[in-house]
């Protein structure tokens, strides 16, 4: 039984676990960095430890000081959150190996699915659709051109360890390829401590859908429908939603049983995504899994009225899953804005620093998860997300209304935030639309510019 959880991580995901974890009785420990002493989940949850400097690799990084607290608070459990550990297998055997619970997969399967290469293997050998590219990670340049070369320009050579749109390149011909080739190797290798790369047929204005696990230990998985991630800068999510309304019924069961397919390939336990690119046709592609409660999960609990976080925490403590895929429905449509302390005029420069003021958007239909309030000081050592404002409807039209309504309530004083740009995306007619693509925004931003 869990007892107690060590929350390894910080600002709203960190609260988040406090509330679920209180809801289903369970205690909570906080472990903080110095400058986030004063931050939300250190206030509300039951006990909190410093574990170092305000450097992440000083401090939420730190598997050992970690579990060293963990020892101290004695906790069962210890729940990663998204980023910082949540996805380094090292982390989840170590827990392994003291008997805490990490919330989440196995090491194995993280280790499997953490390395795209793998994963893509491990897709087409469960007879999921992958993007046409190397079946290997690709060691010189010779080797990858050939197999640009055969599965034709444009191609994108990604970081096998990638994450956060890093060690990404896009060649379009054999010259360019060359170049981007040994970029993409430096930048993984700066990122991610591993230079190996391998390379893709390049998808020309995909969306990006992805399809939300629940899995237990018994071998029962189901799937609760997908999210349109298509929305982004830079490979990075802004705005997302649920259901996506480019998939129809027969593409959504393809793809939420080619899902349930691979989850139970890597025998999954846990909540965890998979992503897929789909193109203009309809064909789908998987690219990656991420072994984790993700940023948007939210859209996915909102519209079809589950609390995934509950789920995480029950389904490592032994529970069996009681829904069955054919208990699941969407009932809503949910829209999640990312609000980043960030100058969209600036290109999307940080901005940390005091919030003056602070108000959040209520009302029907309203969710704000946020570790910010007024007087808070964001420092400015971690990533720029400051919150996270979901709308949910009975229909798309409606969310977009509700979130433009609740974008305006929304106060942050003090700092930038993308709180404007969002306002502009929501009355956009193609966004109105949905005519989503993953360049949505770069043509967006273009537009603007020029009015
Ligand atoms: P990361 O793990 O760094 O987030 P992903 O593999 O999840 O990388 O891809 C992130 C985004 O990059 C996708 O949502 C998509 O916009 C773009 N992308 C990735 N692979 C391709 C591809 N083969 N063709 C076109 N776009 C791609």
């Amino acid at each position: 039984m869990i007892r107690k959880v060590l929350i390894a991580n910080r600002g709203e995901i960190a609260l988040r676990v406090v509330r679920a974890c209180r809801e289903l009785g369970i205690k909570t420990l906080a472990v903080y960095s110095e400058v986030d002493e004063q931050s939300l989940p250190v206030q509300l949850a039951d006990e909190a430890i410093c574990i170092g400097p305000a450097q992440a690799s000083q401090s939420y990084l730190k598997a050992d000081r970690i579990l060293s607290a963990a020892e101290l608070g004695d906790v069962d459990a210890i729940h990663p959150g998204y980023g910082f550990l949540s996805e380094n297998a090292t982390f989840a055997e170590q827990c392994e190996l003291c008997k805490i619970k990490f919330i989440g997969p196995s090491s194995e399967t993280i280790r499997a699915m953490g390395d795209k290469v793998l994963a893509r293997q491990m897709a087409a050998k469960a007879g999921v659709p992958t993007v046409p590219g190397s079946p290997d990670t690709i060691t010189d340049e010779k080797q990858g051109l050939k197999i640009a070369e055969t599965i034709g320009y444009p191609v994108i050579i990604k970081a096998t360890a990638g994450g956060g749109g890093k060690g990404m390149r896009i060649a379009h011909n054999s010259v360019a390829f060359s170049k981007e080739f040994r970029t993409a190797q430096v930048e993984a290798e700066k990122a991610f401590n591993n230079g190996s790369v391998y390379v893709e047929k390049y998808i020309e204005e995909p969306r990006h859908i992805e399809f939300q696990i629940l899995a237990d230990k018994y071998g029962n998985v189901i799937h609760l429908g997908e999210r349109d991630c298509s929305l982004q800068r830079r490979y990075q999510k802004l705005i997302e939603e649920a259901p996506s309304c480019f998939l129809d019924v027969k593409l959504r069961k393809q793809m939420g049983e080619a899902a349930v397919k691979l989850a139970k390939a890597c025998h999954y336990e846990g909540v965890g995504t998979l992503e897929f690119l789909v193109d203009k046709y309809g064909k789908f592609y998987f690219i990656e899994m991420n072994t984790r409660i993700q940023v948007e999960h939210t859209v996915t609990e909102e519209a079809m009225g589950i609390d995934l976080v509950k789920w995480q925490i029950r389904i490592a403590n032994g529970e069996q899953l009681t829904l069955r895929q054919s208990d699941i429905s969407c009932k809503y449509h949910a829209i999640e804005c990312r609000i980043n302390a960030e100058d969209p005029e600036k290109s999307f420069m940080p901005c940390p620093g005091h919030v003056d003021f602070c108000y959040t958007p209520g009302g029907k239909g309203i969710r704000v998860d946020s570790h910010v309030y007024s007087d808070y000081s964001i420092p400015p050592y971690y990533d720029s997300m400051i919150g996270k404002l979901i709308a949910t409807g009975e229909t798309r039209e409606e969310a977009i209304d509700r979130m433009y309504r609740a974008l305006n309530e929304y106060i942050v004083h003090g700092i930038k935030t993308t709180i404007p740009l969002c306002k502009q995306i929501m009355l956009d007619p193609p966004y109105r639309e949905g005519k989503i693509t993953t360049k949505y925004m770069e043509t967006f931003l273009n537009r603007i510019k020029k009015q």
